[in-house]
């Protein structure tokens, strides 16, 4: 049997590869790291995670994301198993030891007997004697592969901003001001309700905080990128101060469902929150932090926060484009390039956003691929599954559709086709739900379905 070739080692094209080995197809991966690295990537590691270390919500009742966890779970996911192998502490959220992690996937796959790896960057449209290729490379393709992509499809470049978020040595952070405390004491399995870091600020402190956002020195963009997006869902700090003085307080540093043990009678008028980010408990980056600011201002504002008034930073926040393609246009529902079939996609660069939803679309499509490598075809998953809904989203269904102007998303239930029967919403106490109650009711049944129809597909 021919192999698969697989380009670029990330979230979606390790997912993809271990798709293809586990059906007994051969797969040849391509990664240009570390001959060439990107300008997020740190580390040869495949399916290294660029900035949070979190797979967001493991939730599979009231959140899409964690409806995906576990569809892929239920798919034999290697990403997913990974993550749970090397999970830490985060209330309900998957966040993983980032080094572990990437550790893990490498060797499963470098070890795999039906696995070669060339290591090196794929400069142009894959060869046509290679068949069968899925292209996995990310927001960060290399110039010369982005180039050749536009030219065989006609396009004119797609792209929007992405945004990093510092890290903070555990040890350098004040615990005489801040504290361990989950919101709303939320437990994670085997967790104690005291997952993240708190920091919490006054009024004063606040505004004064927002200002200095506004006012600091921030990274410039070139003049072909100033019409870029920022990507709704990961706005850098000072993008959201801007909008509005509340904004961060009704984002990332939301006071809600925390209280300071240092002084429980006083409310904060904000808190920074910090979340584990390596095995050891040593590291810790700053949730919902992402930033453009240079790093002589990143340094002198963050330390304005209190408990981090003495903060050693292991990184720092950044800025970079991300490339994607017009999917609904350029592919068909095998996930080929309808121009040249024997062009499959893979993960970020088909407009998800998000570790996993890039991942999941590796899992689609290593799982086509090797169907392909056998003669036959792998169906899309049902459209009332998280897998499904994003197979919709980047191929143009009944919500996106061709003509709608095509942009990166995160999986949601917004995705997810309407629940066909009309919903009997079950009394609480015998009182009739309402707003919140009514909305995770409904998400439930949603999740409900959708882990369901999953399963014959998954098997
Ligand atoms: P990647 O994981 O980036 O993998 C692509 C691989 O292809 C890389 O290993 C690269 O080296 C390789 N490659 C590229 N070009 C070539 C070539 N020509 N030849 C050979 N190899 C090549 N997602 C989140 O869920 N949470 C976050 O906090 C988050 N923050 C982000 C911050 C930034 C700055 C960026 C850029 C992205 C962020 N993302 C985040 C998105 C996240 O990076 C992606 O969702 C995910 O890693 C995409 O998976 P992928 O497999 O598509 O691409």
């Amino acid at each position: 049997i021919k192999p698969v070739h697989i380009i670029g080692a990330g979230m979606a094209g390790s997912e993809a590869a271990w798709q293809c080995v586990s059906r007994g197809i051969p797969v040849i991966i391509h990664e240009m790291r570390p001959v060439r690295m990107t300008d997020a990537h740190e580390t040869d590691g495949f399916a290294e995670l660029v900035c949070s270390n979190s797979f967001r919500s493991d939730d599979k009742v009231g959140n899409a994301v964690g409806v995906l966890h576990e569809e892929m779970r239920l798919s034999n996911s290697l990403i997913l198993g990974m993550g749970d192998m090397t999970k830490l502490p985060a209330g309900g959220a998957l966040a993983v030891d980032r080094d572990a992690f990437s550790q893990a996937v490498t060797t499963i796959l470098r070890q795999h007997p039906l696995v070669s790896v060339e290591y090196g960057e794929v400069k142009g449209l894959p060869p046509k004697e290679w068949g069968n290729t899925i292209i996995a490379t990310g927001p960060l393709t290399a110039p010369s592969l982005a180039q050749a992509i536009l030219k065989e499809t006609g396009e004119d470049s797609l792209a929007f901003f992405d945004a990093i978020a510092p890290i903070v040595y555990k040890d350098s952070i004040d615990f005489d001001i801040a504290w361990m405390q989950s919101r709303y004491d939320k437990k994670g399995p085997g967790g104690d309700g005291a997952d993240y870091i708190n920091c919490p600020l006054d009024k004063d402190q606040y505004h004064a905080f927002i200002d200095s956002l506004i006012a600091s020195e921030k990274t410039e963009f070139k003049d072909f990128e100033k019409d870029t997006p920022y990507f709704e869902s990961c706005l850098p700090i000072e993008v959201m101060a801007e909008r509005g003085a509340e904004t961060l307080r009704w984002g990332p540093m939301k006071p809600v469902g925390l209280t300071n043990p240092h002084n429980p009678t006083v409310k904060a008028h904000a808190i920074v929150q910090l979340r584990q980010d390596n095995a050891l408990g040593t590291l810790y980056n700053m949730v919902g932090f992402q930033t453009k600011m240079k790093y002589g201002a990143q340094t002198d504002i963050l330390r304005a926060i209190p408990g981090l008034e003495k903060a050693v930073f292991a990184r720092l926040g950044g800025i970079h484009r991300n490339t994607f393609i017009n999917s609904p246009v350029l592919l068909n529902r095998q996930l080929q390039l309808k121009s040249r079939k024997d062009i499959r996609f893979a993960g970020q660069i088909m407009g998800v956003e998000g570790y996993i939803e890039s991942a999941a679309l590796g899992l689609i499509a290593g799982r086509m691929a090797a169907a392909q490598a056998h003669g036959s075809e792998f169906d899309v998953p049902p459209i009332t599954t998280a897998l499904g809904a994003l197979v919709e989203h980047v191929t143009g269904g009944f919500m996106s559709g061709p003509k709608a102007k095509f942009q990166p998303m995160n999986v949601n239930f917004g995705l997810f086709p309407p629940l066909e029967e009309e919903i009997v919403y079950p009394k609480i106490d015998g009182k009739r739900r309402r707003g919140k109650d009514k909305t995770r009711y409904r998400k439930s049944l949603l999740a409900k379905r959708a882990l369901e129809d999953i399963r014959p597909w998954a098997k």
